[in-house]
């Protein structure tokens, strides 16, 4: 008798966007006249640059000759793709063995499937609010109770709020905890985690053998230099820390799907033999992947050359400029919000204490701006909406206008 992973029926997931979208249709037919403006969304909207379109070009040529035909390749990616991540990774002053590279068909697999490599009763601790990822895969795999509305808490993990009071970066969790799930620049907040804090996460977690899981997908939107863009800056890290990250929003390949995993070999937990977590993790992708697309990855390389690198670093600058608009416009219109300066999202402050679902109402209904109600994401998210700087100037221009003109505060 076959049953299904009963676990799945406590997902909340599917609920976020859905009801934005249902929320806006109706909006959409009750004012068919209207305009809406959409900041809701971290999908990128600009075209690949001449680069890595170039070498995603060269990718396809290869395959329509024999003798630069390619079938599978490395399931844990082209080996010159390999190479040249750990050539950026230095140039950082980051020393990393390809053999510690994975490549895969995105961050969001990487940090949904990472879990499977540890042990099934792991106490899993998240920043709250958190990129939905995170929570959801580890309640699939068995390790939170039934979902709690009364807190808008998974039973099970430990929650580490991300409030004004920290600056949205939380401390590590008081109490004992396996797996600890980091991202900086964060999603949804745009807060970004000094050398200092990350570097009281290496220390908990080496103390209490503990693993962090940092997502680093919005790495390249730090401008600060002063700031950390992987968590190998902290010593120590390799010993306990994985690093997920991804080309979607740095070199817009959200559609051509790009990511990949540092899991150093010196990564330690307890009871585990020398580089054994490194193999796990090898061992995992083999059985159940067989390798990014060779397209993708030719486009990868491309983006890593020097030009590659210049191109994307400009259209970061692009979305960065969005982000500047839409500060200055909401700041204008009275709003208080956090982030947009090392990350393509802005933290809004609901006006009020109004919650977060109200506001996004209010923000539709006077000024037919579409934003994220930041509850989506979290008990203490709670109270704001997430606008994001992923959009055309024009629409990002006319968004802000509309707020500035017809948001009544
Ligand atoms: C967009 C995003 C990713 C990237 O996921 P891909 O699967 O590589 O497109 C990863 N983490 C966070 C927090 C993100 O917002």
């Amino acid at each position: 008798m076959a049953r299904i992973n009963s676990h799945y029926r406590k997902l909340m997931a599917g609920y976020l966007f859905p009801e934005i979208g249902r929320r806006v249709s109706r909006f959409q037919r009750q004012n068919p006249g209207k305009k809406i403006h959409r900041l809701g969304i971290g999908n990128t909207t600009e075209p690949l640059t001449p680069a890595v379109l170039a070498g995603l070009r060269e990718g396809v040529d290869r395959l329509s000759k024999a003798e630069t035909y390619t079938g599978y390749g490395d399931e844990q990616g082209d080996e010159d793709l390999r190479l040249a991540l750990t050539r950026f990774y230095a140039s950082r002053g980051i020393s990393l063995d390809p053999g510690e590279v994975f490549i895969s068909d995105g961050a969001k697999s990487d940090a949904a499937n990472i879990q499977s490599i540890f042990s099934a009763d792991s106490q899993v601790a998240v920043q709250d609010p958190a990129y939905p990822v995170y929570v959801d895969t580890n309640v699939i795999a068995g390790r939170s109770g039934a979902y709690d509305a009364a807190s808008g808490n998974f039973p099970g993990f430990v929650y580490m709020a991300c409030t004004r009071e920290n600056n949205f970066v939380p401390e590590p969790p008081a109490g004992e905890v396996d797996l600890i799930y980091l991202c900086s620049p964060n999603n949804p907040t745009g807060a970004v985690a000094t050398h200092r804090e990350l570097k009281r996460f290496v220390d908990y977690a080496r103390e209490r053998r503990a693993v962090l899981i940092f997502d680093a997908a919005y790495a390249e939107f730090i401008s600060d230099p002063g700031l950390p863009r992987s968590i190998y800056e902290v010593d120590g890290a390799k010993e306990c820390a994985i690093e997920i990250n991804s080309f979607s929003k740095t070199a817009g390949f959200t559609g051509v799907r790009l990511g990949f995993t540092v899991v150093p070999k010196a990564l330690v937990v307890a009871g585990s033999e020398p580089e054994e977590v490194h193999r796990l993790w090898l061992r995992r992708q083999t059985t159940f992947f067989n390798g990014a697309s060779n397209i993708a990855q030719r486009g990868g390389l491309a983006a890593l050359s020097r030009e590659g690198l210049e191109e994307c670093a400009r259209l970061v600058g692009y979305y960065m400029e969005n982000a500047r608009i839409i500060s200055e416009g909401i700041a204008s219109a009275g709003l208080a919000f956090y982030g947009g300066v090392n990350a393509p999202y802005l933290w809004v402050k609901t006006p009020g204490e109004m919650p977060s679902w109200d506001f996004f109402d209010k923000l539709l209904e006077e000024a037919q701006v579409v934003g994220t109600p930041g509850s989506g994401f979290g008990p203490s998210g709670e109270g704001y909406i997430r606008l994001s700087a992923f959009g055309h100037r024009g629409d990002i221009e006319e968004a802000v206008e509309s707020i500035r003109t017809n948001l009544k505060l």
